[in-house]
């Protein structure tokens, strides 16, 4: 078998968002499988919606979900020279023309086909103009589109999609399709086509959305002599409302960069971008980057459209409830020294980073990760619901702090009364911790129980978490000792 050689061209034209992702995941999947090379190539031809922001993005995107490409980036746009070229070898081999036709004269022949309920293709006016008729209307400056000629024939054109099976289409339904503007630029239907010739593509691996060009594509492969690639198609992605996922209708939520920075592990990210168009056939959902590509075929692609299970309408899913339950798999089970990397990275942002996390007190760090990780959803978390554990301005969530605090003013002793036993410890473990803090409950005839939780809510700030003697063991003495002295700050003027 020849090499396989899969590409991912998107158009710089916004952000890399989740369906772009999954379409390079998967080419990259296929690469990986097949020991083929994955091509990265920018189409951007559209000068006025390219930029180089997007590019950036795009390219920034995929290497934080760490799919990396063997090829390029290539830039569509240095092979203008390749594009125009095909279209003129298209004219020389008779299958394409100059059609002179005007705006105007499209439309109004559109309009009249409407109106009599006939077929609105392109009449063929220009398709036998000969030599003298083009050179007149050239010689008048008559501007020219150039038209890929389709053949007047009964019969089918198709190809043998790897997903869907044999797709076919009559060639009296395909108009003659323009393939360089008037201006003298190459569609990107034609650019697409002369790119995947000279980049030797073997496999075109890409939405169901593209499926109008593909047929199309298979002639201008035909007419230019060159091998017709294997075509798979990817259903597309839906949401709950059955609208195609898209930056206009869904908004940030669909970008790559939005997972980022809510802290989602890339691989996570990846894990969940696979299941929205392939699946196992059988009910695995986690896969590490190994199984995943063991397990890859173009084959148990999707040929139905994936849902996107976002609900807009519950806050406490902020996108897809499965893609967080995926990234929660991934935070607990991962080695922590992985974890500690990316928390890491967003402590830095957070100003939480202190160097002696790298060295004096590693340990500790990934200790404490550890400890309170079980809870978590994603990175940001460590920040946020774990910020106690590593800085004092950590905020107390209201309703435990009504309950297990302030309900009971005799707190304002207790509490700094327990500090007291805590700071007189010989050790300060959690044996040591407990038996203090039960001894201290038993002398005031109160369950444990409200010594527990009320100093839970004081050090953390939340209503749930880890053992609180293991709690207190990671804040350490210092920070045990100081907060609960602290208490009668938060009965403020009571
Ligand atoms: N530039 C096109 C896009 O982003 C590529 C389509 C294709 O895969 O052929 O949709």
């Amino acid at each position: 078998m020849s090499e396989v050689r899969v590409r991912f061209p998107p158009s710089p034209t916004g952000y890399l968002h989740i369906g772009g992702a999954r379409t390079a995941l998967l080419n990259w999947l296929y690469a990986k499988k097949t020991g083929g090379k994955l091509i990265l190539r920018i189409e951007d031809t559209d000068e006025e919606r390219s930029t180089s922001a997007s590019i950036d993005g795009i390219l920034d995107g995929l290497s934080w979900l760490g799919l990396d490409w063997d090829e390029g980036p290539y830039f569509q746009s240095s092979f203008a020279d390749d594009h125009c070229r095909a279209a003129q070898k298209l004219i020389e081999t008779g299958h394409a023309y100059k059609c002179f036709c005007s705006k105007e004269e499209l439309e109004a022949k559109r309009d009249a086909a409407m109106a009599a309920k006939q077929d609105v293709k392109y009449d063929g006016t220009c398709r036998n103009l000969s030599g003298e008729e083009i050179a007149a209307r050239e010689k008048a400056g008559i501007p020219a589109v150039i038209r890929f000629k389709v053949e007047k024939k009964d019969g089918v054109v198709g190809y043998d999609d790897r997903v869907l099976g044999r797709i076919e289409r009559r060639y009296d339904d395909i108009e003659d399709f323009v393939i360089v503007r008037s201006n003298g630029k190459p569609l990107y239907l034609l650019c697409n086509v002369v790119d995947d010739i000279r980049d030797r593509i073997s496999h075109v691996i890409r939405g169901q959305d593209h499926m109008t060009n593909t047929t199309r594509q298979v002639l201008l492969y035909e007419a230019l002599g060159a091998p017709v690639p294997v075509f798979a198609h990817m259903p597309l992605t839906l949401d709950l409302q059955k609208r195609k996922i898209s930056k206009r209708s869904h908004g940030e939520i669909v970008a790559v960069q939005f997972y980022r920075e809510r802290g989602f592990i890339p691989w996570a990210l990846c894990n969940f971008l696979v299941l929205l168009g392939w699946n196992p056939g059988d009910d695995r959902e986690i896969f590490s980057r190994e199984e995943l590509i063991e397990a890859f075929s173009l084959e148990r692609i999707g040929k139905t459209n994936s849902i996107f299970n976002y609900r807009k309408d519950d806050p406490k899913f902020f996108t897809d409830p499965k893609a967080i339950a995926i990234n929660a798999h991934y935070l607990r089970t991962l080695p922590i020294v992985e974890i500690g990397a990316l928390v890491k990275k967003h402590f830095q942002t957070q100003g939480l980073w202190h160097d002696d996390y790298d060295g004096p007190r590693r340990e500790w760090f990934l200790a404490t990760l550890e400890l309170i990780r079980d809870r978590f959803h994603t990175i940001n978390d460590f920040a946020e619901a774990g910020r106690a554990y590593f800085a004092d301005d950590y905020a107390l969530d209201p309703q435990p702090l009504a309950k297990n605090v302030l309900k009971h003013p005799e707190l304002r002793e207790w509490l700094p009364g327990l500090a007291e036993r805590f700071a007189a410890l010989k050790l300060f473990d959690k044996e040591h911790t407990e038996t203090a803090t039960r001894g201290m409950a038993e002398e005031l005839a109160i369950k444990p129980g409200i010594l527990i939780n009320a100093m839970r809510t004081v050090l953390t700030g939340q209503l749930a978490g880890p053992g609180l003697f293991d709690v207190l063991v990671a804040l350490g003495r210092e920070k045990v000792v100081a907060r609960l002295r602290d208490i009668d700050r938060l009965f403020g003027g009571i």
